[in-house]
């Protein structure tokens, strides 16, 4: 990889003396087109897990902040989550309409599997699962694979279970019950995650708003559900918002306009800078800081690691989100600090913990798809 005045590598230097990632890694392989940066953040509670980004970044030094930025996010996902997990993250430089191609994601594959299982992968904006069935051919460190492989599949579903867990010990909290019957969510984005959000909230009796760019999303929940514009659903008059679309929606603009008790949602980033956790906290909005209430497309996932893969255990650990939640709740109050800052201090703690136990974490305690062929 082309590094214009050694840029780049002294990027990943200041990464490594803020005291932050174990590991950095630059793959190339001119002959398929293959550009790619693994990042792993941590492995003090296990191997890492992350997604593969496929996205055409500017340039190279762009494309490394978003993979430290999203490896050391990863960290703590999985640790407030309870996994026994690391974080990693890696990406790939292009556009994936122009440049996947089978050779490439076999490659990048190889390159995985030298890793030795330090880092798992899996899927990610700008790839599928289908794409992480040919990363599978030259790697055994690949998860998220399709249900008909044995795999759990799109994670999408257990994301939603998740952050209804997240919403319902938001609700304890402010209050005192968790029973959402009766209660207005107005939820941004009704993908994947969202549609299924609204499912869950409906069943439970909850008053819904919705709001989507796409109206074809918004019809197929039909006429149980009120519809705003995606401009204004921010600050609809609701008990819970709930961001299930883009990040950093909660910024500057948006925070004045919030008239909502809580805020709860899958979407990655919601937080425009840390100051912003502040801020909500300082207008007296509950926010779960969504690594915590997002953290069950991972939960789900983990479960595909060495073992046959059932929704019904996994099921039992996302919806575990609801006491990882209760947890960081509880710290941000004893503590008088913002609960997106009582998250890092939880997932902190738990990996120093970790760290100080001595106990090695064993990088190989995956042994899925024995027949991969690691070219590597
Ligand atoms: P998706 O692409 O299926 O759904 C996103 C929806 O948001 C789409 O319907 C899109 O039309 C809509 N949208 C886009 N811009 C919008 C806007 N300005 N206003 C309102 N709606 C808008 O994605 P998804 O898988 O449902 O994920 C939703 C969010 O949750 C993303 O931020 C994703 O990173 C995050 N997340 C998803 C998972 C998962 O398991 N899928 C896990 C963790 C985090």
């Amino acid at each position: 990889m082309e590094v214009p005045g050694g840029h780049v590598s002294c990027q990943v230097l200041e990464a490594q003396r803020r005291g932050g990632h174990e590991q950095v890694v630059f793959f190339s392989d001119p002959s398929v087109g293959l550009r790619a940066i693994v990042a792993i953040h941590s492995t003090a509670l296990g191997p890492s897990l992350g997604g593969t980004r496929f996205h055409p970044y500017a340039d190279e030094a762009s494309a490394l902040t978003d993979v430290l930025r999203l490896s050391q996010a990863m960290s703590y996902k999985s640790a407030t989550a309870g996994l026994d997990l690391g974080g990693g993250k890696a990406v790939i430089l292009g556009d994936p309409p122009r440049d996947k191609s089978e050779a490439l994601f076999e490659a990048y594959g190889a390159f995985i599997e030298r890793l030795g299982g330090h880092y798992i992968t899996t899927e990610d904006v700008g790839t599928t699962v289908a794409d992480m069935t040919v990363i599978a051919r030259s790697t055994r460190w690949v998860t998220g694979t399709p249900v008909e492989a044995g795999g759990s599949g799109d994670p999408s579903p257990a994301t939603a279970v998740g952050v209804f867990e997240a919403m319902r010990a938001a609700a304890e909290r402010l209050w005192g019950d968790g029973d959402l019957a009766g209660r207005h969510v107005a939820v941004s984005g009704v993908g994947k995650v969202g549609s299924a959000l609204v499912g869950h909230l409906l069943d439970a009796g909850a008053r819904v708003t919705v709001a989507d760019v796409n109206e074809a999303a918004v019809a197929a929940l039909g006429d149980r559900v009120t519809v705003v514009a995606p401009e204004k659903v921010h600050a609809v008059e609701c008990d819970i918002f709930a961001p299930c679309a883009l990040g950093g929606v909660l910024n500057d603009t948006t925070i004045p306009d919030l008239a909502c008790a809580a805020v709860v949602g899958s979407a990655n980033n919601q937080l425009g800078t840390p100051e912003h956790g502040r801020m909500l906290h300082e207008a007296g909005i509950l926010y779960v800081p969504d690594f915590v209430a997002n953290a069950g497309g991972v939960i789900n996932i983990a479960f595909e690691i060495g073992r046959d893969y059932r929704w019904e255990d996994a099921e039992v650990a996302v919806r575990r989100i609801h006491e990882n939640t209760t947890v960081v709740l509880e710290t941000a109050e004893r503590e008088g600090i913002a609960p997106a800052d009582a998250a890092d201090r939880v997932a902190e703690e738990r990996i120093a913990a970790r760290t100080r136990t001595g106990v090695p974490p064993d990088p190989r305690p995956v042994a899925r798809g024995e027949g991969a062929a690691g070219r590597g």
